[in-house]
């Protein structure tokens, strides 16, 4: 029998959430043309012409992309510092949570009292869906306070009742050590950290002498933990009973998706105050959520007060892993494919860099390291005329193994299932960098790694 966090929207049928999540725009959306005047200047002459009778009636709206958001807060003043955007009085904000500004000068968003709660509640039942309970001890390794998984997330875990550990910050080793000693149950991690942290936890353990509590991981922040593979590695290496994946858009609602117990793709959480929509990435038209569909992600906010967003353009690709599930959760669940903003083009065609590394890691599992990268010639680079350049790890115990035959068959395999050309360089195991924080999966010749902190 599973437990839920909001019994009530988790199971009811999703048509019916749907529903519910019009009536609520519906009451929601005359208010918010009121108070952003970002909205009522983007919605021009459809303010007050939308009835929403249902979640499709949200296509006569448009799109909110992430550059208006930008463009919105360029017009911060000293009452509204958060620009066009700020829908609520300076008064009644009481926090203020940055992106994270990887991909341009951060943006700012702001919080009333009733955002925490509701900011607090969502991310509750994402945790709780992912298996935190009361009586867990949380790492969180999130060094900055104010970025979407700073204190949104802390307050996540203890809306639950979890104790929270906020070891981010502190020294990597401390960190490891200071899991022991606080007989840590549960963390979340970047998938990257949590490979990092399976490869050195036993060392960590003798040095201690305190055996491992840990039994839970929360993945995110990166794509990877839907490899077999990796997961494989990451719950042997640190004998977990859990390994859950979760997702969010600090633009947004910093998580709304995470990983029952199936572990088989991500239900969505944030029912009661996001409405989520598919759409095709192309031409922008709705898409209905049906086993094996794939587009970009669209949200919009209903019960935000200070810096809402209608029809956001997350630049998340997904694939819908199913739309019922054994745990009796109704959501749709999803498995995120790769982000617009990583899309490389191949002669014309679109191709995410995970999805050749998913592909190269499940095909070769026992023979490459699940960490490669592609090589761009410069940071601009999206098209490539010729064969990508892919780096790959020999596995650990097959260095000796002629690594010209391995290269000429990954390429193949790469080219029969994705149509697209890569130059394979097989290296010795362990010669690629492995952060703590994120594995670039794209780097830059000769300058090094690019989206490392
Ligand atoms: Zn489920």
């Amino acid at each position: 029998m599973s437990e839920y966090w909001n019994a009530e929207l988790e199971t009811m049928a999703w048509s019916g959430v749907e529903r519910w999540q019009a009536g609520r725009l519906a009451e929601t959306l005359p208010a918010l043309w009121q108070r952003s005047r970002f909205y009522a200047r983007l919605h021009g002459d459809r303010v007050g012409q939308v009835s929403m009778r249902s979640l499709s009636d949200l296509a006569e709206l448009p799109f909110t992309l992430k550059d208006d958001l930008r463009a919105a807060q360029q017009a911060a003043s000293a009452d509204a510092p958060f620009g066009e955007n700020q829908a609520a009085p300076l008064a009644d904000i009481v926090q203020a949570i940055s992106s994270s500004g990887t991909t341009g000068p951060p943006l700012y968003y702001a919080l009333t009292a009733r955002d925490v709660d509701v900011f607090s509640d969502a991310i509750a039942n994402v945790w709780f869906t992912a298996g935190i309970r009361r009586d867990d001890v949380v790492a969180h390794l999130v060094g900055l306070p104010m970025v979407a998984g700073g204190l949104p997330y802390a307050d996540g875990f203890r809306r639950i009742g979890a104790t929270l550990c906020w070891l981010g910050g502190f020294p990597t080793e401390r960190i490891v050590r200071d899991m022991r000693r606080l007989r840590v149950t549960a963390l979340l991690a970047t998938t990257s950290f949590a490979q990092y942290l399976a490869e050195r936890w036993d060392d960590v353990g003798r040095e201690t002498g305190i055996e491992s509590a840990l039994a839970k991981v929360l993945g995110g922040g990166e794509p990877g933990l839907a490899q077999p593979d990796i997961r494989a590695r990451i719950q042997a290496g640190l004998a977990l009973t859990h390994l859950r994946e979760t997702m969010g858009l600090g633009d947004v609602l910093p998580s709304m998706w995470g990983e029952c117990e199936a572990q088989d793709g991500m239900h969505f959480n944030a029912q009661r105050s996001v409405a989520v929509e598919l759409v095709d990435p192309a031409n922008g038209q709705q898409l209905p959520w049906t086993d094996g569909a794939t587009g970009e992600l669209v949200y919009t906010t209903f019960a935000r007060d200070a810096t809402p967003v209608v029809r956001y353009r997350s630049r998340d690709h997904a694939l819908v892993v199913g739309t019922r599930c054994a745990c009796g959760r109704t959501s749709p669940r999803i498995r995120c494919i790769g982000r617009t903003d990583d899309m490389l083009i191949f002669k014309g065609m679109n191709v995410f860099p995970s999805a050749i590394r998913d592909l190269v890691v499940a095909r070769f599992a026992t023979r490459v390291e699940p960490v490669l990268r592609i090589v761009k010639e410069h940071t601009d680079q999206v098209r490539f005329d010729d064969a990508i350049p892919l780096e790959v790890e020999a596995a650990r115990g097959l260095a000796a193994s002629p690594p010209e035959a391995l290269a000429r068959e990954i390429e193949a395999e790469v080219r029969n299932q994705l149509q697209v050309r890569v130059v394979v360089t097989v290296l010795p195991p362990d010669t690629l960098p492995r952060g703590t924080y994120k594995n670039a999966l794209v780097v830059v010749r000769d300058v090094g790694a690019k989206g490392s902190p």
